[in-house]
């Protein structure tokens, strides 16, 4: 199809054709009011909403990336055993077309690599800022997809491809940069590195963590995936490098001190493939703020799988499960109003009757129905 890219503003995506196949052309648009006003329920003017709030209220810009995971099914390559030379190999001629369409379409992709599960690849891109960097989180779900289906194979991004499978998680990465492009996030001296900025952050996050599952985990598979013991997490927990924590800090690599501010960050582990990008950064956003104005400080780390604890030892921890169904991810919403007050009312209202209706599905279909039903959309 060809449509006339001078008359259509960036963001836009350009993947010229392959022989005998069609150029990959698309753009987001903001939805406008009939008077040419933003129109309130747009899921990227909701974001660019949240992140005027977060320029305003501490002077720094989001910066995010994504590690998109996401299993790879192709008529004619059978998977290999996780973390293999020979599933790397399997694989080959789709992880260079990735590369390939990644320059072609300045997508940024850092790492292509096969994971844990079955057919399971994950695609990391570059730390992007601000509104931008969540275009990149859609573009490169889309790109993916079109790159596999020009191999004859298909890139479903369902947090579970089938009930018993492991998990496709969509872990999102964030940090904070000031007008003068210096990482606001991280002080040297302070503790596990997290300036003032982070700490509150953060805490703000922790605090509405279940509501925040809800706008990021938003489908009944969503489900079958979070929990304990599946490094996608059960329960609202923070710790260093502990992948069975919502929450997690990233320290640097860099030894320099001078220079480890640049790769400091916090990835929120919850989010997959099923939600909208712009909806759960800009929920992750108000949450951070809140923390940031009510100064709340994060929970103590924790170092271990927090489903091993005891009791007494999480609730000294302030850990406490996220929700575990669709349905106690919707109340979760509901019980939260002060986040629920940063959103539109009339996006809110249609979101969750969405959302009721998924959750009838989830009650009403086996898990493998389910997984079968919803891996058509994603
Ligand atoms: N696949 C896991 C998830 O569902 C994450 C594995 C990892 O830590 O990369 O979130
Ligand atoms: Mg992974």
């Amino acid at each position: 199809m060809k449509c006339v890219r001078s008359r259509i503003r960036r963001p836009i995506i350009h993947l010229p054709a392959e022989e005998g196949g069609s150029d990959l052309d698309f753009c987001l648009v903001n939805s406008e009011t009939r008077d040419r006003e933003p129109w309130p329920s747009c899921p990227r003017h909701i974001l660019r909403v949240a992140l005027a709030d977060l320029h305003r209220e501490t002077g720094t810009r989001l910066v995010t990336a994504c590690e998109h995971e996401f299993t790879y099914s192709h008529p004619d390559i059978a998977p290999a055993s996780s973390f293999t030379l020979e599933s790397i190999r399997r694989f080959g001629s789709f992880a260079d077309a990735l590369a390939d369409a990644s320059e072609a379409a300045d997508l940024g992709f850092d790492t292509i690599e096969p994971e844990f599960g079955v057919g399971q690849i994950e695609v990391c891109t570059e730390p992007r800022i601000g509104l931008a960097s969540v275009d990149n989180i859609v573009f490169a779900r889309e790109v993916i997809r079109e790159v596999a289906r020009r191999q004859g194979g298909r890139a479903s991004f369902l947090p579970k491809p089938h009930p018993d499978a492991v998990g496709n998680g969509a872990h999102l990465h964030f940090s904070f940069l000031d007008d003068d492009d210096k990482p606001a996030g991280f002080d040297p001296d302070a503790a596990h590195e997290m300036s003032e900025l982070t700490r509150h952050f953060v805490a703000g996050v922790f605090q509405h963590l279940p509501a925040l599952v809800g706008f990021c985990a938003p489908s009944p598979v969503s489900y079958l995936r979070l929990g304990p013991h599946h490094w996608s997490c059960g329960y609202a927990a923070f710790g260093v490098q502990n992948r069975e924590c919502a929450l997690r800090i990233c320290p640097s690599p860099v030894l320099d001190k001078s220079k480890r501010g640049k790769a400091f960050n916090i990835e929120f582990r919850p989010m997959d493939g099923t939600c909208n990008p712009f909806i759960a950064v800009a929920a992750i956003v108000h949450a951070g703020l809140d923390g940031v104005r009510r100064k709340l400080d994060p929970p103590p780390l924790v170092d271990t799988d927090p489903a091993d604890l005891t009791d007494d030892e999480r609730t000294r921890l302030g850990v406490y499960p996220l929700p575990a169904t669709l349905q106690e991810a919707i109340a979760a919403i509901e019980a939260d109003t002060d986040l629920a007050a940063n959103l539109p009312a009339e996006f809110l209202d249609v979101f969750l009757s969405l959302k009721r209706f998924e959750a009838t599905l989830g009650d009403t279909l086996t898990p493998d129905d389910l997984c079968e039903k919803y891996a058509y959309a994603y």
